[in-house]
């Protein structure tokens, strides 16, 4: 991008940054933008997906980003978003910048994390992968559309541990007091690190823009702070240079709420490190007793209790109705959770939720995927969920069909289309790319016939970062 695109607003308020080093910066504008991916350790890290892994690197000439050690570059003409590698949930495509946040977050395995502002889901599916599929991630989007692109997102990559609500911060901080060992913040902003990769964004930009930026990220910092646990911490982020919006939001909150000390900063930028740049800031909370007025267990009424879906007759039935099938379908499963409905979606809630918090406490919320979306209610018989499918070894499958990546039928099937199999074929069948789980088939009188959603069959390969 030509450096004379810029607004002359912005560019003086670089140069009053950055001094002699603004030409360097400003001449970072004309490079090509960086480009990544992250490999979901969820996946990637035995088995099949390791294979796989491996075969990414070379195939697309990857090569390691210093500040995260399961992300890599990868140079134009590769295209990792359309390789079935993708639709089966093996990496994410994410700026390296912004594998900067989590990394600082180090989520521990077990843990209870919020990610507040979370789509399309790049640091929520870090996260994720850093707690190895253990304890509680609440992943929220405030904007709906958004939530779903997050939702499938969380599906693709196979998270079981994850919750999806779509909910502004107050409503959640209303219901989620001091409940979060870690929060993730990578709050909107005014992109200025979004120049390169999204040209828009540079129409977008104003000073007013900036100043709405900081205000509406105040907003939100006050709802984190009010959800995160005393001894808990938080990461604030950014993918603009604003000073307004970075050191001066921070230093407006430590003033403002002493028992948060700022831990670390660090800023990431284009000239300096290969990445689009970000802003990232550690915050803790002073520690301070435990099950005060606002622990939410407290509120745990007979009525949060019993009035959810987990006792009605309709949830005893359906699941039972799962249970059978699964024995059947899915001999190595193991299933944890509790089961929930939605309407006519079943859920494995992690049960981190119900050990911490309770079920009363989705009443009324916006919950696009109440953990794991096992099976979908038809007339008399149940069908399971693709997010299951995402979720599963193919070990724990009765029945497995195997295509490699580089072949025809894949594709045919990334597509929606059927496949031809041998006759002894039949029943449920999850269906893989090199040993990696892309979703169910049923298979009967020779024929595979294909149960990949309908939204994902053209889009599949192509959600990449938003
Ligand atoms: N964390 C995401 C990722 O890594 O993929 C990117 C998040 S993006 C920088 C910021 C998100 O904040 C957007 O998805 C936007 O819809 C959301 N947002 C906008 N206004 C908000 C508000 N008032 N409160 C909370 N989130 C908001």
């Amino acid at each position: 991008m030509n450096e004379e695109r810029l607004p002359a607003a912005y560019t003086a308020q670089i140069r009053e940054m950055l001094g002699e080093t603004a030409d360097a910066f400003l001449h970072s504008y004309e490079a090509r933008r960086t480009q990544g991916l992250r490999f979901n350790t969820l996946k990637s890290l035995t088995g099949p997906g390791r294979s796989a892994a491996d075969q990414a690197i070379t195939q697309f000439s990857l090569t390691p980003v210093p500040w995260c050690p399961d992300g890599f570059y990868h140079e134009e003409p590769a295209r990792p978003g359309r390789h079935p590698y993708h639709a089966a949930g093996l990496y994410y495509i994410q700026e390296p910048s912004a594998m900067s946040a989590a990394e600082l977050l180090q989520p521990l395995p077990g843990e209870t994390v919020l990610d507040l502002a979370a789509a399309p889901g790049g640091k929520t599916t870090h996260i994720a992968a850093l707690m190895q599929g253990q304890g509680l991630l609440v992943s929220n989007e405030i904007h709906p559309e958004r939530a779903k692109i997050l939702a499938e997102n969380v599906e693709r990559l196979g998270l079981a541990n994850t919750l999806v609500t779509s909910a502004s911060p107050g409503e959640l901080s209303a219901r989620f007091p001091e409940v979060f060992d870690r929060i993730m913040l990578d709050a909107p902003c005014s992109g200025e690190g979004m120049f390169r990769k999204d040209p828009a964004a540079v129409d977008e930009w104003s000073p007013k823009h900036v100043e709405m930026c900081a205000s509406r990220q105040w907003d939100i910092l006050q709802d984190a702070y009010l959800m995160l646990k005393p001894g808990g911490s938080m990461v604030y982020s950014t993918c603009t240079f604003n000073r307004r919006e970075n050191e001066e939001t921070i230093q407006r909150f430590t003033l403002e709420y002493p028992d948060m000390e700022l831990i670390a900063t660090k800023r990431l930028w284009p000239h300096l490190e290969k990445g689009e740049g970000h802003f990232v800031a550690l915050l803790q909370k002073a520690a301070s007793g435990e099950g005060g007025a606002s622990d939410p267990r407290r509120g745990r009424s007979k009525r949060g209790r019993s009035s959810g879906p987990k006792t009605s007759a309709q949830l005893r039935e359906a699941y039972q109705q799962f249970t059978s099938w699964a024995a059947a379908e899915l001999p190595g499963l193991a299933a944890e959770g509790v089961p929930l409905l939605f309407g006519e979606s079943l859920y494995l809630l992690p049960e981190a939720f119900q050990d911490r918090l309770h079920t009363g406490l989705l009443d009324g919320l916006r919950v696009p995927r109440a953990g794991l979306h096992i099976a979908q209610l038809k007339k008399n018989r149940i069908e399971p969920a693709h997010a299951l499918a995402m979720a599963l070894r193919p070990d724990q499958a009765a029945r497995t069909y195997d295509m490699p990546a580089d072949g025809p039928d894949i594709q045919n099937w990334l597509r929606g289309g059927s496949l031809p199999v041998p006759a002894s074929l039949h029943g449920w069948t999850l269906v893989t790319v090199d040993g990696l789980p892309v979703g169910w088939g049923k298979a009967s009188s020779g024929q595979l016939k294909n149960h990949l959603p309908k939204g994902l069959r053209i889009r599949v390969a192509h959600i990449d970062e938003v």
